[in-house]
Order: C-alpha cells, then sequence, then structure tokens
C-alpha cells in the first residue's frame, strides 16, 4: 500500500474513533474504525422526493445499561419513539441523562441492551458488525462538539476524506466537495487550514464533510458547545438549511434551549426516561 493511501485510512481512522465514547470499555460499541465509506456519489441535494411526511426512525422499548464494575448504570430505559423524515429533532436533557447514548444507537454507533431501532425498516439493532459499518456510512453523518478535523488538512482535504476511498474520479469528488462547501457556505475558504478558520467555520467544515457522501441523516451530538453565540447561530442556520434546503433529517443534542428552537421539534431525557415530546413535527 503506498503511503498516500497509508495516510488517508490513518486520517480516517482518526476522524472516525473520534466519536466513540472515550468511557467506553473495549467492545462496547461497534468499532468505527472497521468502516468502509460510502461507496456511492453526491446526489443532487435538491434531488430527493418531497414526498409526504413518513417515519424514518421507529425506536421501541430501547433500554441501555452500562456495567461498570458491579455497578450497573442505567443510561436509557425503556425509551419508545418515532422521528419523521425531514425533522430537525432538538435532543435536550441535563448532562448525563442519555442524550448521547440515545444518538449513538440511532446512528449505529452503539447497541442497545434490549428494544429496536428499525431506520427506513432496518433494525440496525441486528446488523452485524460489518453489515452495521456499510449502513452507517451509507445512511449516517456524523458532527462533534469538537470539530475532528485534520489540522493538517485543508478545508478541502478535508471534506474529501470520505471520498477518498470510493471509486469516484478525482473530478467527481471535487465537484462533490465544492458543492458540500457551497451549502455550508464556505466554498471561499476551501484552501484554508482549520486554525486559519474560526471555531463556526470549522465546525461548518466538518458539517460539510458530514454531507459530502450525501447521507440521509445527519446527528450532531452538540454541535455548538465549543462556539461563541454568533458562530453557534451560524452553524444552526447551516443545520436548519440542510433540512430545508437539502431534504435532511438531522437530529441534534444539545442542553442550550436557544440551540434546541432552531429544530422543528424538542424531546427531552432525564435520567435516561422520555420526559415529553415539543413541537409539531416536520
Ligand atoms: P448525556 O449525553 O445526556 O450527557 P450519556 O448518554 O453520555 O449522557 O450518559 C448517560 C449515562 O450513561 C451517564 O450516567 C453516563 O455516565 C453513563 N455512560 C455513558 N457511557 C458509558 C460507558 N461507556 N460506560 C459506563 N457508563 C456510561
Ligand atoms: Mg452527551
Amino acid at each position: 500500500m503506498c503511503l498516500q493511501s497509508c495516510l488517508i485510512l490513518w486520517c480516517l481512522r482518526v476522524v472516525l474513533q473520534s466519536h466513540t465514547d472515550p468511557k467506553k470499555r473495549p467492545g462496547e460499541s461497534p468499532g468505527a474504525g472497521s468502516s468502509c465509506l460510502q461507496m456511492g456519489a453526491l446526489r443532487s441535494m435538491i434531488a430527493h422526493s418531497m414526498a409526504a411526511p413518513d417515519v424514518l426512525v421507529e425506536i421501541r422499548n430501547v433500554t441501555k445499561i452500562y456495567q461498570q464494575g458491579e455497578i450497573n448504570v442505567t443510561a436509557l430505559n425503556d425509551i419508545s419513539f418515532d422521528i419523521q423524515a425531514g425533522e430537525y429533532l432538538s435532543l435536550m436533557g441535563p448532562s448525563g441523562s442519555g442524550k448521547s447514548t440515545l444518538l449513538h444507537i440511532i446512528a449505529g454507533i452503539d447497541r442497545p441492551t434490549s428494544g429496536e431501532c428499525r431506520v427506513r425498516g432496518v433494525d440496525v439493532t441486528r446488523l452485524n458488525e460489518s453489515a452495521l459499518a456499510d449502513w452507517r456510512n451509507q445512511n449516517v453523518g456524523f458532527v462533534f462538539q469538537t470539530f475532528n478535523l485534520i489540522p493538517v488538512l485543508s478545508a478541502f482535504e478535508n471534506v474529501e476524506l470520505p471520498l477518498l476511498l470510493t471509486d469516484l474520479s478525482r473530478k467527481q469528488r471535487r465537484q462533490h466537495v465544492e458543492t458540500a462547501l457551497d451549502l455550508v457556505g464556505l466554498a471561499d475558504r476551501a484552501h484554508h487550514l482549520p486554525r486559519q478558520l474560526s471555531g463556526g467555520q470549522e465546525q461548518r467544515v466538518a458539517i460539510a464533510r458530514a454531507i459530502v457522501t450525501d447521507p440521509g441523516l445527519v446527528v450532531a451530538d452538540e454541535p455548538t458547545g465549543n462556539l461563541d453565540a454568533q458562530s453557534a447561530h451560524e452553524v444552526l442556520e447551516v443545520l436548519r438549511s440542510l433540512r430545508t434546503d437539502a431534504q435532511k433529517t438531522i437530529i441534534m443534542v444539545t442542553h442550550d434551549p436557544k440551540a434546541a428552537a432552531f429544530g422543528s421539534r424538542s424531546i427531552h431525557l432525564e435520567k435516561g426516561e422520555l420526559l415529553e415530546a415539543r413541537g409539531a413535527g416536520v
């Protein structure tokens, strides 16, 4: 394998592994590093159908119990609800209430102890490791609180990363990266390094990277947690535009009510239980 391929694989591993919980013990999660990225191209962002709202995610009786030595921690306790295609769902609740755990289960990063999570009818909790990695790479884009950009790569190169192991030509990759950067309003920052960008711009590059393979579902865990108010506002506007202009379904974890208000609906977790649901959905 040539040096360039090794570097690319290493970069992908860094990016994908970084979304696993540092508290997670070996064997707890499906192992994001084994991912091979989506082989499909970035289809036109506006090509999705305008069909009537339909259920995208069905969560049924999901319970997650972590074992810490002799102690069991119930992170989620018998959660059931649906997410409609095209929603921008804000997942709220105090620290430790199970938000990230729920997001990880929906995104196929983690598995519940019991219960089902069907996405477009596929019960992701029953997929084996390899099928789950493929499913994840084709269907989910991830946005992290800490951006997780590769510091030595330009914005363009960071966004291009998920496409490097596909069969797309260089020209096609360039088109997709330019489209994604354009969607987040950073076409003119393509050749900047992360350190030459503001925090808000870094997060928008990370969003471009999340959507460059055109996943239907974008999950974001506290995407504005490290940002000032103005930058947070810009990032939230970008996420909202992905819903309205590109028909993405967005699930965003936040503890900030102002951030949650950008969503079309919010649900609240407390001590692993669903408290209430607000908003009209799609
Ligand atoms: P939130 O995102 O709302 O802050 P989390 O989903 O991260 O909450 O965590 C919910 C609960 O599960 C917390 O009590 C947390 O300590 C526990 N927890 C999360 N991940 C692990 C893990 N890998 N091992 C043990 N306990 C965990
Ligand atoms: Mg969390």
